[in-house]
């Protein structure tokens, strides 16, 4: 199969899934009003191939020569790594600032899979690296759409999988077959699953030696008995696209994704009760993840500044120091994110024969992203002003009794078109203060895990014993 148009991306999609939402099961997942724009925003992945300067950065070539989707090609070297960065940084500039994550989160599983189904082939004898390369394969032939199921429900935090009241709080195995596994569990937050063609499933912790059976990995078809995916849009459905410019159009859906005793064959299973290799798992997983997060957060910086230097310049008060400095801190903050991206890149370490984005960096990246976002949401709602939230509304700018006072009243600098000002705030509301900006927030902070995991992570990862020893060594300590 070649390369996929959006229409085939769509048409697969109509496989007879069990997807609910609101309470009900879906009929077709690329019509049902919550669900279709964000297939529309999704199916970017697919109408890339038709722009000449995306389609350069989309599609490579196979050992075969077959043109495929960048996301499915092994990375090797930082040249790779800085071609991935470069693809997510731009697909999420040109489809208005939020990330596809139809390919992304699935490839960034197959990749830490490789390298972790290496080092467990080579100790335990077992051919898990056969299974994800031939995986991997049918990604690449049949251009599949992919999300990453990680993160499992985990009842109690404080208590590990074995120790939970109700087994189920981890995906586990609960039988097994000579022609493969049956699983059962949840796992939540699973991005774009409704949407996909296949699942990636890997553990979310590192296990103990009393975890064995919470300790799997495989791929799974979304449209197999027994997976049921309840969806939670991102907002309300918009009401309207004039109103919303972002979140009308460019939304993702996360699942709860259920799996109620299904079955996985063998040359789909990636790990079985290995629990000494899910802690690793789970390590380069959120490595490679943090690295496509860190990628496609940049945009969102520069939506920030675009938005707060227009408003700025609509409002008359671009020239002012306060607001000058406050976009120069939003500017130094975006730039911080994209060079934690490529720095990670230039600075990469083969596993594996794989190039994985430096660790130590990319946490940090994604730390310092998180950590920063409401602060650079918050002097975007300075600099914007109340409007923000007070705007009047579409009918009210349409409606033939207040349209001429609406124009009147909300004229700001001279030279600028009411219009203009009202459209620009329509989208600062959007992205800073509506309901889908308190998710974005959210987002930033649990996407790619908490905070606490990429503190954690940067400390590990950190070479404390060089600072130690240069210390020792400028004090004189022996
Ligand atoms: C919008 C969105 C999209 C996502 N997409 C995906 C996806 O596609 N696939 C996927 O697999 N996951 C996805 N995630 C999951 C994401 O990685 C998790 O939200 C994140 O790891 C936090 O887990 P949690 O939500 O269960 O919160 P919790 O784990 O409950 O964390 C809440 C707080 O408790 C702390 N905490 C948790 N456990 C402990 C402990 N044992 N000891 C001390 N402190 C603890 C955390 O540090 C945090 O401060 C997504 C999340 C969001 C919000």
């Amino acid at each position: 199969m070649a390369l996929r148009t959006p229409k085939e991306y769509k048409e697969a999609l109509r496989d007879g899934r069990e997807v609910y939402i609101h309470g009900e099961r879906v009929k077709d997942v690329t019509t049902h009003p919550a669900i279709k724009a964000a297939v529309e925003h999704a199916s970017f992945d697919y109408e890339i191939y038709n722009d000449p300067e995306l389609k350069a950065l989309a599609v490579v070539k196979d050992e075969n020569g077959k043109s495929i989707s960048r996301y499915y090609r092994i990375p090797r070297t930082t040249e790779d790594l800085l071609l991935r960065h470069k693809l997510i940084d731009l697909s999420t500039e040109r489809n208005g600032g939020v990330v596809t994550f139809i390919r992304a989160i699935g490839s960034d599983s197959i990749f830490a899979s490789m390298i972790v189904a290496s080092m467990v082939d080579k100790t335990a004898g077992t051919d898990y690296s056969q299974h994800v390369a031939k995986f991997l394969e049918h990604c690449k032939q049949n251009d599949l759409s992919l999300a990453g199921a990680i993160t499992d429900v985990k009842g109690d935090r404080g208590k590990h999988p074995h120790e939970q009241s109700d087994l189920d709080l981890y995906l586990r195995i609960v039988k097994e077959r000579d022609d493969g596994i049956i699983v059962r569990g949840a796992k939540m937050h699973t991005t774009s699953a409704p949407y996909v063609d296949e699942l990636i499933v890997l553990p979310t912790r590192a296990m103990t030696a009393n975890d064995t059976e919470f300790s799997i990995a495989f791929a799974i078809p979304v449209a197999t008995k027994g997976i049921k995916l309840i969806a939670r849009p991102m907002g309300s459905p918009a009401s309207s696209e004039f109103e919303n410019p972002l979140s009308s159009r460019h939304i993702h859906l996360h699942s709860l994704t259920i799996f109620d005793d299904v079955f996985v064959p063998w040359e789909r299973v990636f790990l079985c009760r290995e629990w000494q290799a899910a802690g690793p798992l789970a390590h380069y997983f959120a490595i490679w993840h943090r690295f496509t997060g860190v990628s496609y957060k940049a945009p969102s910086g520069d939506q920030l500044i675009g938005a707060a230097q227009l408003i700025a310049e609509y409002n008359g008060v671009a020239d002012a120091s306060h607001i000058r400095s406050k976009i120069a801190d939003l500017i130094a903050y975006t730039e911080c994110i994209r060079a934690h991206a490529k720095a990670a890149a230039l600075d990469c370490k083969m596993i594996e024969g794989i190039a994985v984005p430096n660790p130590a960096t990319i946490n940090v990246g994604k730390y310092l992203f998180a950590r920063g976002f409401h602060d650079a949401v918050r002097s975007v709602q300075d600099i914007a002003g109340g409007l923000t939230v007070t705007i009047p509304t579409e009918a009210d700018w349409k409606s033939p009794q207040t349209h001429g006072f609406v124009e009147k009243y909300l004229k700001g600098s001279s030279d600028i078109s009411t219009e203009n000002r009202v459209k620009l705030f329509y989208l600062i509301r959007d992205l800073v203060a509506g309901e889908g900006a308190g998710e974005h927030q959210v987002v930033s902070l649990h996407g790619e895990g908490s905070l606490e995991a990429q503190r954690i992570a940067a400390y590990r990862e950190y070479d404390l014993e060089k600072c130690k020893r240069l210390v020792k060594q400028w004090a004189g300590i022996e």
